[in-house]
């Protein structure tokens, strides 16, 4: 995977889905674009005061753990940032109930970012086979409903509670 490549995308929105499912919100679907000459793809979630700052950074927590858990090779900490944050412009805004074109303070952008780290971070690593399932059929599908994104957690839940305990040192 690369930074902005098409399955980096789909991370960023699927994610957004899966922390507002997490947290008890609905997602109608995630879906590429076509509008744009380059592929863009959009999360249509429907939150509620308590959770939308959540739902709001979970694009950015997603970023963050592909860089920190090393699924983009090496990248320059500095120029990661920088696109961690761009790529969250509407994101962050969104989180401080802001016009998506309003500068943000140094202040607004720790607390987002700490909001995302401590709070939406831990939701995506639990989640990582489902997203990677998830991930897999909207690069296909170039859509993919709330209902479908369901469907997947509750079957990988199945199946971790039917694999049997692995028996170490035999
Ligand atoms: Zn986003």
């Amino acid at each position: 995977m690369k930074v902005n490549d098409v399955e980096y995308q789909c991370w960023h929105e699927l994610r957004h889905a899966f922390v507002c499912i997490d947290l008890g919100g609905d997602v109608e679907c995630v879906e590429f674009l076509e509008d744009h000459n380059v592929d863009q793809a959009r999360a249509r979630c429907t939150t509620n005061k308590h959770i939308r700052q959540l739902v709001a950074c979970g694009g950015f927590a997603a970023e963050l753990v592909l860089y920190r858990d090393g699924y983009l090779g090496y990248q320059d900490g500095n120029s990661m940032t920088q696109t961690l944050f761009r790529n969250a412009t509407i994101d962050r805004a969104m989180y401080h109930s802001l016009d998506p074109r309003a500068e943000l303070t140094e202040v607004q952008d720790r607390e987002f970012m700490i909001s995302a780290y401590n709070s939406a971070v831990p939701i995506i690593r639990r989640y990582m086979n489902e997203i990677t399932i998830a991930v897999a059929e909207l690069k296909n599908s170039k859509i993919i409903s709330g209902e479908r994104i369901r469907q997947i957690i509750a079957e990988n839940k199945k199946s971790i509670k039917t694999t049997p305990f692995p028996m170490f040192g035999l």
